[in-house]
């Protein structure tokens, strides 16, 4: 039967996440341990004609031709991974969806902009069944074993649904609204073990919005610090754009 045969797949992206798994280091060893990696273009060259028994496939779905790799990958995959911001929530790419398609193209592509025909950005749930997620730009390596782990023992893996807030009170780090600066924290989905904040950086919502935001606390802080509350929906659309009409 052997060891599972474990691909990694990039969309449009900056493929920082693979990065992040190249950099692992000697947890990645570990990993290569347990698995046949037998796809991934930052370490190697081959490529498999087989199935996967897992899938990591980074980057969103921009055009008709990465829809189309998508598919092809999720029909031979068993397990199939949604990781970074990019994959799981449109990330940076989704803001050209607030945008006219043409505009995107003509800005890019000037008068060439009709040779290369694009999509509205889509996250990679929103086309084919994920079945596990990992969230932030990039991925935290923590979060990816764990992952890694779960999807190969067959067992769920759970995305927390809480701010990042709590995260970073456990940290004991002093909050940025008593600095006198935005931070995105209290809306966004923790897992990052608040990994900006931890240093010295703001949260710019790269895990996404947690599914039930406590709207009137939000409100209740950016009264008491003066700040408008479409200054914190704007600042959401650098990564969340692509989630606007989201039904994960
Ligand atoms: S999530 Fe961020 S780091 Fe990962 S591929 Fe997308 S832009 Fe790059
Ligand atoms: S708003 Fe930002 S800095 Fe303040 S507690 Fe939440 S995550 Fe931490
Ligand atoms: S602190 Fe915010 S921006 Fe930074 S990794 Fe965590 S969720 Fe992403």
């Amino acid at each position: 039967m052997g060891r599972p045969k474990v691909a990694f797949f990039d969309l449009s992206c900056c493929e920082g996440c693979q990065l992040q798994v190249a950099n692992l280091g000697e947890a990645l060893l570990d990993v290569l341990g347990l698995v046949d990696l037998v796809e991934f273009r930052e370490v190697m060259s081959e490529s498999w004609e087989g199935r996967y028994d897992v899938a990591f496939v980074e980057g969103s779905v921009v055009n008709e031709e990465s829809e189309q790799r998508l598919c092809e990958i999720r029909q031979r995959s068993n397990v199939l991974v949604a990781y970074g911001s990019c994959a799981t929530i449109g990330g940076v790419n989704g803001m050209k969806n607030r945008k006219l398609l043409s505009d995107v193209q003509s800005t890019v592509y000037g008068d060439k902009g009709d040779w290369f025909p694009v999509t509205k950005t889509r996250a990679l749930h929103q086309i084919v069944e994920v079945d596990y997620f990992i969230h932030g730009c990039p991925i935290h390596p923590d979060e990816f074993i764990k992952v890694l782990k779960s999807a190969l023992a067959g067992l769920p893996y759970l995305v927390p649904d809480y701010a990042v807030c709590v995260e970073c009170k456990f940290n004991e780090n002093v909050c940025m609204y008593d600095k006198g600066v935005t931070c995105l924290g209290p809306v966004t989905r923790a897992g990052c073990n608040s990994w900006c904040v931890n240093n010295g950086n703001v949260c710019y919502g790269c895990r996404g919005m947690v599914s039930n935001p406590n709207q009137t606390g939000a409100e209740e802080v950016l009264r008491s610090y003066d700040l408008d509350a479409n200054l914190i929906a704007n600042k959401m659309m650098m990564y969340n754009a692509a989630m606007e009409q989201c039904d994960e």
